[in-house]
């Protein structure tokens, strides 16, 4: 079994890390703040003293960080993985960042002859604890088998989609099929309940038909019941978004929806919502028509 470094310990990297250890992995565990150190070494890890020594004590390294400026400065920057790991190591990144900045940090691990791969994951919280993560993944096929089994013991679908970067692609592909399909959503309901119908009654008509989804039976409730407590935060999926635009622009491809909603995105962080749940994108939508979308709304007008 490989010695495991793990490298960001917040809300995805502490169960994921965790599972490790269920697994029976030997961990070293890193992260800037000492209380997420404190909580995975209490279930049996060993505490890294920065990313270059944690790498250093390792053979496999994964970091779990917000976006791409704190990869790059993890595994490039000073005292960083790529400083402590042995070449033959290996690097997974599992945080959600620009496919370019992965691209960016393949070119250099290959450079000093340590093997890399970016495996995103879809799921949030939940599926952390649970392992049931969705990873996608992107690198040399030959790295991603070795690696399979340790990213098996964090989640049930384990998807090598191309070489480093796609893992990124296949996330932010993820992310605007999501984001776009929320904001759709909201104008429905929107519209419904301007006409005077009970948005629930609609949301039931429509679930079992084409425009039925996993979204909407996920995020249709929670607008419904006005209930916005995060699951995926708003400035996140905001981040993903920009991510998603930069890359598409690198490639001279325009998303024309994704682009609107990741203005709505930012407008939303701008009013102090950014840490409510992706589903409050319906509330940019409500206030263009000066309606609230909740349940019980009664068929009184029609248009
Ligand atoms: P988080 O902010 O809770 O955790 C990130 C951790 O990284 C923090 O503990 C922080 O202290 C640490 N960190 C930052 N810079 C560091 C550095 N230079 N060295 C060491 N540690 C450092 O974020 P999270 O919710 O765990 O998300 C991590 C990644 O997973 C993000 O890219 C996010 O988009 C993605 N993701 C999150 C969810 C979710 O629901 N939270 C779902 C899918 C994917």
């Amino acid at each position: 079994m490989p010695q495991i470094g793990f490298i960001g310990l917040g809300i995805m990297g502490k169960p994921m890390s965790k599972n490790l250890l269920k697994a029976g992995h030997t961990l070293v565990v890193y992260d800037i703040v000492p209380a997420g150190i404190a909580e995975v070494t209490a279930a049996g890890a060993q505490a890294g003293e920065s990313c270059r020594d944690t790498a250093a004590r390792t053979d496999l390294i994964i970091t779990m960080l917000p976006d791409g400026p704190e990869v790059e400065t993890a595994i490039l920057g000073a005292a960083g993985v790529l400083e402590g790991a042995r070449p033959g190591s290996t690097i997974v990144d599992m945080s959600s960042i620009s496919p370019l900045v992965s691209q960016k940090i393949g070119a250099a691990c290959a450079a000093k002859g340590v093997e890399f791969l970016d495996g995103p994951v879809s799921g949030g919280e939940p599926k952390a604890i649970d392992a049931t993560l969705a990873i996608m993944v992107g690198g040399k096929p030959e790295i991603f088998e070795k690696v399979r089994p340790v990213l098996e013991k964090m989640g049930s679908s384990v998807t090598l989609t191309g070489p480093v970067g796609a893992g990124n692609v296949t996330k932010l592909a993820n992310q605007i099929m999501v984001a776009c399909n929320i904001a759709a959503m909201g104008e429905a309901l929107v519209l419904a309940t301007r006409a005077g119908l009970d948005p629930e009654v609609v949301f039931n008509a429509v679930k079992g038909g084409l425009a039925g989804s996993t979204v909407l039976n996920a995020k249709a409730p929670m607008v419904i019941g006005r209930n916005f407590k995060p699951g995926f935060r708003i400035k996140l999926h905001q981040k993903d978004l920009r991510n998603a635009l930069q890359a598409a622009e690198s490639m001279k491809v325009s998303l024309p929806f994704t682009a609107m909603v990741q203005q709505m995105l930012m407008a939303l962080m701008n009013e102090g919502k950014g840490d409510l749940d992706h589903s409050a994108i319906v509330t940019f939508i409500e206030q263009m028509a000066g309606i609230e979308v909740k349940k019980g709304a009664t068929a009184q007008t029609a248009v």
